[in-house]
């Protein structure tokens, strides 16, 4: 297998930081690029000293000239807090973000790939979502930033394969998580599992009644693996998720009972746009890149949990 040159943006995030480390120890050579927004270099001091690893303090929507073989574009806020934080810049971010990796992907002849989101579907009416649904999204909404974002930066990738015949591949992430989340952004796996160690109230947003599907990272970065290295014809876009799918209020209880904590549930409302159901169809993953998700929601639990005791502590 020939070394590559391959950059990821968003690299010092908690999604970019694993695929760091999975390209690495595939022997490629990986150029890290993060503004550190949300990532930062501890997500990657392991590796940093490494002679094929390289981190760039770079913000996307500025263009960048380097010479890479493949690109990951996972540079984006992923969690609510953080994307409504700047939401200029996280549309800026998703839309100005692609045409820079796009517009180098082109000069340099880069297969690239952009993570995209279960987002584009919005408040899906169509349950479970495969890739052929168009999705039911708000525009001028609090979410719309991000949604919107990376419909726009969907479309770029789209347009750029048409247009200028590039190699692209796009993935639909569903939720994900695991080790180097951030602890304070916000998104619901973290936010149990840190209030449920610390002894806080367990926030249940709502009636808990809405539902999300949760991935473990190791599953999530082997399929991103597998879908860059598949056939150029195959270019998505491709659901990523875990179809196991749980109430919030579930969620709440195996946090609860895996971290043997005594915290109270307390209901607080639900924000606006907030999604009531989803769950990938994960058929075309399953035919075309042979994928499954292999980590059940109590061991990925088990692993994060132990992760969030480490940092806590
Ligand atoms: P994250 O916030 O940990 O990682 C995002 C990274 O991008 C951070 O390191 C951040 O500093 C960096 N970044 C943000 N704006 C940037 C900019 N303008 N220039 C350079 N770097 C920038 O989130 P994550 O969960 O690792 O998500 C990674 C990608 O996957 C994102 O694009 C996100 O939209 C997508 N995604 C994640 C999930 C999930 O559940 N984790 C679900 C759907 C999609
Ligand atoms: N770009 C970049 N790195 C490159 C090549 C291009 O960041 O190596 C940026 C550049 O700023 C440009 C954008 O990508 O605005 C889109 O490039 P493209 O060639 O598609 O369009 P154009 O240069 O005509 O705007
Ligand atoms: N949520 C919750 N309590 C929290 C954080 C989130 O009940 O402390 C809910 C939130 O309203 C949503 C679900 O959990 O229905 C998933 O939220 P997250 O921010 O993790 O991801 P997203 O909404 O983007 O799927």
């Amino acid at each position: 297998m020939s070394v590559k040159e391959i950059l990821v943006t968003g690299g010092a995030g908690f999604l970019g930081s694993h695929l760091c480390e999975r390209l690495i120890a595939e022997r490629h050579n990986v150029l890290c690029v993060d503004n550190f927004f949300t990532g930062s270099r501890q997500n990657v001091s392991h590796l940093i000293g490494n002679p094929s690893f390289e981190l760039m303090r770079h913000d996307v929507t500025f263009p960048l000239y380097v010479e890479v073989d493949q690109i990951y574009n996972l540079a984006c806020p992923a969690s609510p807090i953080h994307y409504q934080y700047d939401p200029v810049q996280t549309t800026k971010t998703s839309v100005h973000g692609a045409i820079n990796m796009l517009g180098l992907a082109k000069r340099t002849h880069a297969r690239i790939l952009q993570a995209s989101t279960s987002e584009v579907y919005g408040d899906p009416e169509v349950h479970p979502q495969p890739e052929s649904y168009w999705g039911k999204v708000n525009p001028i909404g609090i979410r719309s930033c991000y949604d919107e974002g990376k419909r726009c930066a969907e479309t770029l990738f789209f347009d750029y394969w048409r247009q200028h015949n590039l190699e692209i591949k796009v993935m639909r992430l569903f939720n994900t998580y695991g080790p180097r989340m951030h602890p304070n952004d916000g998104r619901v796996v973290s936010n149990f599992i840190v209030q449920a160690l610390k002894g806080d109230d367990i926030t249940i947003f709502g009636d808990g009644q809405q539902t999300r599907s949760f991935c473990y990272v190791d599953d999530l970065i082997e399929l991103m693996i597998r879908m860059m290295k598949s056939p150029a014809e195959f270019i998505g876009p491709v659901n990523a998720g875990n179809p196991c799918e749980f109430t919030m209020l579930e969620l709440a209880e195996k946090v609860l009972a895996l971290t043997n904590s005594k915290s109270k549930l307390v209901n607080l409302p639900l924000p606006s746009d907030d999604p009531k159901q989803r769950q990938p169809d994960i058929s075309l993953a399953k035919e075309k890149l042979d994928w499954a998700p292999k980590v059940s929601l109590e061991d990925g639990l088990k692993e994060t949990i132990e992760y969030f005791r480490s940092i806590i502590d």
